[in-house]
């Protein structure tokens, strides 16, 4: 799943991933969880992370892959946040073959409100914004009860640096995919109450896939 902060990624994946019952694999959430856990990992990759720089390929490429290893992927996934640079990509395909690039496309505009927007639960994850998708307690995730928090990467200055990032690192590997005859293009410009106008072009493209 491709596509700039904002895009939504995150919430068509859960749905698709429920949908079809396989896996969703959020890079971002594994990375904020290693970094809550304090794990080496988290701590070398902390400043990136909070600052809405990408973390280094290396490490990044590392934890995808060992995270595919795992049983519950050998059916299919839903990949949220991954690929995001070229050098990411062509790691990628040595160690896992991808069916199909679904390339999220919304207009700034929309991105920008989304963002500023946003609450995350702290516990499962589950995203929410304070006008277009509001939890039913203020604070509170509806689905676990675990408190809402806004990213550190969610603060103007970051979110403007997460666009830029995107632009110069991530657009690049839209073209891979096209290239090699993979990408869908799929509008993400509707409002939450239309989700399904997506997710029905996700599953157009999905269709034939083994
Ligand atoms: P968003 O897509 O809204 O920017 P994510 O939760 O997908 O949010 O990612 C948050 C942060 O995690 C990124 O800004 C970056 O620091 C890190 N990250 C996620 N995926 C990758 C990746 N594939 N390569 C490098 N860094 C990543
Ligand atoms: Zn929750």
């Amino acid at each position: 799943m491709l596509g700039p902060p904002g895009a939504g990624k995150g919430t068509y994946a859960e749905i698709l991933s429920d949908k079809y019952n396989v896996p969703r694999i959020p890079v971002g959430d594994l990375f904020r969880q290693a970094i809550k856990d304090e794990t080496k990992l988290g701590k070398k990759i902390k400043k990136y992370v909070s600052h809405g720089d990408l973390v280094p390929d290396e490490m990044a490429i590392d934890l995808v892959k060992e995270r595919l290893q795992e049983d519950d992927c050998q059916n299919g996934f839903f990949l949220d946040g991954f690929p995001r640079t070229i050098i990411q990509a062509e790691a990628m395909e040595k160690f896992k073959k991808i069916d199909k690039a679904l390339n999220f496309v919304a207009s700034d505009r929309v991105l920008m409100s989304r963002l500023s927007g946003r609450r995350t639960c702290r516990e499962c994850g589950a995203i929410y914004h304070v006008e277009n998708i509001p939890p039913k307690v203020e604070g509170i995730c509806d689905r676990c009860g675990g408190r809402l928090y806004k990213r550190s990467d969610e603060k103007p200055q970051a979110i403007k640096n997460r666009l830029r990032v995107y632009r110069e690192k991530t657009k690049p590997v839209i073209d891979y995919f096209r290239k090699k005859g993979l990408l869908a293009d799929i509008d993400a410009n509707y409002r939450i109450e239309e989700v399904d106008k997506v997710i029905s072009q996700c599953e157009k493209h999905l269709q034939n896939l083994s």
